[in-house]
């Protein structure tokens, strides 16, 4: 039986240690073995910080497991036709094993056009079609968007049953919430959860999420799931980070999940903190899905 007050943190930050242990070990039995290490490239354009803090974190992520790891730095003025051309340069090297594109980019370049340029065997964000229709089908050949895989590994290292499930998920969006769904109803580990996807033309949200074993907030809303919100026992994931205004800290702002921590913390049976929850695991699944590609061109 479940005893109110007893939430487990699900240690993000912890977990993604553990991991990038494991995929620094094979990192260095891939070099003693005469090979090269993975090469992961991020394109960053413009001077928004929040872009320039995730690409930084993901560099220094790669330095971490022994991969190398470039920024490409471009001005907000770069054209579309040029970036385009970027692309397909990094497409033709084989030197480089994966390549993410820090989004959003500014108004005058397709975001989509960027995303589907990118050859799918380099595509290690998971925002290709062809990977989203893989794994649309259960097709796990190709590449998981980083954020739910982060979430399935942290999960799986929690020994969290999602068989049986009722599963809520809160936002839609083609990297977070919709995969998410996907990956939770599928017969696999992580999955075989019933799985209800919410978005905000979804009427009942707070009935749903009431009836939810599992609570996956995508939304972009500080504190939008509140404790009152959630079934005794729920296992809730906070994939928000959404940055709030906070003069006592240094850099005068701080991160906020989507998910009221203090009063949610108090229902559930396991919890994410922000930050320091799937942050840290979206990273390791992104590491996860280079060395997968770097492995695919050795084998
Ligand atoms: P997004 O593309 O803006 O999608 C937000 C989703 O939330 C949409 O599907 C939207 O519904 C839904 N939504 C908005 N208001 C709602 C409401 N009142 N009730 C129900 N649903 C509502 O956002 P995203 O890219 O998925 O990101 C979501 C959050 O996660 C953001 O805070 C983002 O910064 C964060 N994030 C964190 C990580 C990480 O590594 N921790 C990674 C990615 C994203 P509609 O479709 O109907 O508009």
């Amino acid at each position: 039986m479940y005893l109110c007050g007893m939430a487990q943190i699900l240690d993000g930050k912890a977990v993604s240690s553990f991991f990038k242990q494991q995929i620094a070990t094979e990192v260095k039995e891939m070099v003693a073995s005469g090979h090269r290490a993975p090469h992961l490239v991020a394109i960053l354009v413009g001077s928004d910080g929040g872009s320039k803090t995730y690409v930084g974190a993901k560099e220094k992520a790669c330095v971490e497991v022994g991969f190398a790891g470039t920024i490409l730095h471009f001005d907000e003025s770069i054209s579309e036709e040029e970036l385009l051309k970027e692309v397909h340069r990094i497409n033709l090297d084989s030197s480089i094993d994966g390549l993410i594109v820090q989004l959003p980019l500014p108004k005058h370049i397709n975001e989509n056009k960027i995303t589907q340029a990118i050859l799918p065997e380099k595509d290690v964000d998971g925002f290709h079609d062809i990977n989203m229709g893989k794994l649309t089908k259960g097709d796990y050949s190709g590449y998981i968007s980083a954020t739910p895989l982060g979430i399935t590994m942290l999960l799986k290292y929690y020994h969290i049953e999602t068989s049986g499930k009722h599963a809520v998920v809160i936002g839609r969006s083609n990297i977070v919430g919709r995969p998410m769904s996907i990956l939770l109803s599928d017969s696999s580990e992580t999955g075989n959860a019933t799985v209800t996807l919410c978005h905000s033309r979804t009427q009942n949200l707070k009935e749903l999420v009431a009836q939810a074993d599992i609570v996956i907030a995508a939304i972009g809303k500080p504190g939008f799931v509140t404790g009152d919100m959630i079934k005794p026992g729920a296992i809730v994931i906070d994939v928000g980070t959404t940055r709030i205004d906070d003069s006592s800290k240094k850099a005068g702002w701080r991160l906020a999940g989507d998910v009221d921590f203090t009063s949610s913390e108090l229902k559930s049976s396991f919890i994410t903190p922000v930050p320091g929850g799937v942050g840290p695991m979206t990273i390791t699944g992104l590491l996860f899905n280079t060395l997968k590609s770097r492995k695919r061109q050795i084998a």
